[in-house]
C-alpha cells in the first residue's frame, strides 16, 4: 500500500514561461496555482488507490457531498525552497505527514500512510519546480488536504476521501520590511477547548477563528489572539500561528494542553534557541503575566511563529479591558536572530544540523 503506484499525467498545455515567471516576480500568498495536482482515493473497501498526478482542474461536486455539510476535511502546509546549487528542498515534511495522519483520527477520517503523503508532495514538487522561486525568502508552499466525498445527509464517518495536494508560489511575507503587528485579545471568542478539535488541523477551527479576527480588525488590530477556554486567561494562540514570549535570552512558549495546534515551526525554534545558546521552555503566559511584565521591561520580545509568515514580532496589544506597547514598535534582536537562523537553514544558506531539509532534486 504505501508502495502505491503514482500515475503521471503532465498538463499538455502548461502556463507559458513568461507568464510563470511574471506571477513569481510577485506572488503573493495563495493566488497562484503551478500546472498539476496530486490526487489519491480512499473508500471503505479499497483502502487506498487511483494515485494520481494531473493537471490542476476544477473538481466536479456533488451538491450532499458531506464535506459541504459536514466538514470533515483536514490540510496541512509546508514549504519547499530553492537551495543555492539550484536544486529544491521540503521543510519537515515528515514531521506534516504525521500531524496529518493525527489531524484525520481526531475527524474520523483515515490515516494516509506518511510514505504516501511524502511522496505525492514529491511528485508535485519535482513535476512542477520550475514554479519554485528563486529569490531568498520566497517559496512554493504545498497545500495537501483531504475531504469526504460520499454523498448523503446521515451523519457518519463518510466511506470515500479525496486526498490531494496543490501548490501555491508565495513571496516574502514582508516585502518591505519586517513590521510587528498588533493584536487583540478575544475574550468572547475561543478557538479551541480540551476534548475539542484544537490540535488538529481542520477546516472548521479556521471558519470559526474568522469572526474573532473581524472582531480584531474592528478594533484596529492586525490578529486576534485566542486565551483558553476555562479560565480566558492563559495566552494560547495568535489566529494560526504559536507565539514566543522572549525575557531577555530565555524563551517560553505555551505548553501544548491538548487546546493547541503543535505547530512544527514551534518545535524547529524550541531546538534551534537551545543551540543558538538561548534557554528555550513550554510554560503558560497569562494575560496579567503579559501586560505586566511588558510595561516592566522584563519581558523583551513577543513574536508569533507557523510556515506561512515564519516569524511575526508582536508589537502592541489590545483588549476591552486595556492596552499596552511591547517592545519599541521595532522588531527585537531574538525575534530577529531566530528567523535568521530558521530561514537561512531552510534556504540552505546554512548547514542542515538537524536533517530536517528533505531533498526533492
Ligand atoms: C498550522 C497552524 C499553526 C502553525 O503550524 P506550523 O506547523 O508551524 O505551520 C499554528 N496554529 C494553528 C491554529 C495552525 O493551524
Amino acid at each position: 500500500m504505501t508502495t502505491l503506484p503514482l500515475k503521471l499525467t503532465p498538463s499538455t498545455d502548461p502556463l507559458p514561461d513568461t507568464q510563470r515567471e511574471a506571477i513569481l516576480e510577485n506572488p503573493g500568498y495563495g493566488r497562484h496555482f503551478t500546472d498539476h495536482m496530486v490526487m489519491i482515493r480512499w473508500s471503505g473497501e479499497r483502502g487506498w488507490y487511483d494515485a494520481e498526478l494531473l493537471p490542476y482542474a476544477p473538481l466536479p461536486m456533488d451538491p450532499a457531498n458531506k464535506t459541504l455539510h459536514y466538514g470533515q476535511a483536514v490540510f496541512e502546509g509546508l514549504k519547499a525552497y530553492r537551495q543555492p546549487d539550484g536544486t529544491v528542498a521540503v521543510f519537515r515534511p515528515q514531521d506534516n505527514a504525521a500531524r496529518f495522519r493525527a489531524s484525520a483520527r481526531r475527524m474520523a477520517m483515515p490515516e494516509l500512510p506518511d510514505s504516501l503523503f511524502v511522496a505525492a508532495c514529491d511528485a508535485l514538487v519535482r513535476q512542477d519546480r520550475a514554479w519554485v522561486p528563486d529569490s531568498s525568502e520566497a517559496s512554493l508552499y504545498l497545500r495537501p488536504f483531504m475531504f469526504a466525498t460520499e454523498t448523503g445527509f446521515g451523519v457518519h464517518p463518510s466511506q470515500q476521501y479525496l486526498f490531494m495536494v496543490i501548490a501555491s508560489p508565495t513571496g516574502a511575507y514582508f516585502s518591505d520590511g519586517i513590521q510587528p503587528v498588533s493584536v487583540w485579545l478575544s475574550q468572547e471568542y475561543v478557538r479551541a477547548v480540551r476534548g475539542g478539535t484544537g490540535t488538529a488541523k481542520t477546516s472548521g477551527n479556521y471558519a470559526a477563528s474568522l469572526i474573532a479576527q473581524a472582531q480584531a480588525a474592528a478594533h484596529g488590530c492586525d490578529q486576534v489572539v485566542f486565551l483558553d477556554a476555562f479560565e480566558q486567561r492563559w495566552v494560547e494562540e495568535m489566529g494560526a500561528m504559536n507565539l514566543f514570549f522572549v525575557y531577555g535570552d530565555r524563551i517560553v512558549t505555551p505548553a501544548l494542553t491538548g487546546t493547541l495546534l503543535p505547530g512544527i515551526t514551534r518545535d524547529s525554534l524550541l531546538t534551534m534557541a537551545r543551540d543558538l545558546g538561548l534557554t528555550a521552555e513550554e510554560g503558560r503566559i497569562s494575560v496579567e503575566d503579559w501586560q505586566r511584565d511588558a510595561e516592566n521591561g522584563t519581558l523583551t520580545e513577543v513574536f508569533a511563529c507557523g510556515t506561512g509568515a515564519v516569524i511575526t514580532p508582536v508589537g502592541s496589544v489590545k483588549s476591552e479591558r486595556a492596552e499596552w506597547a511591547q517592545g519599541d514598535g521595532k522588531p527585537g534582536e531574538v525575534t530577529l536572530r531566530l528567523r535568521r537562523a530558521l530561514l537561512g537553514l531552510q534556504t540552505g544558506r546554512s548547514a542542515d544540523a538537524y536533517g530536517w531539509m528533505h531533498h526533492v532534486g
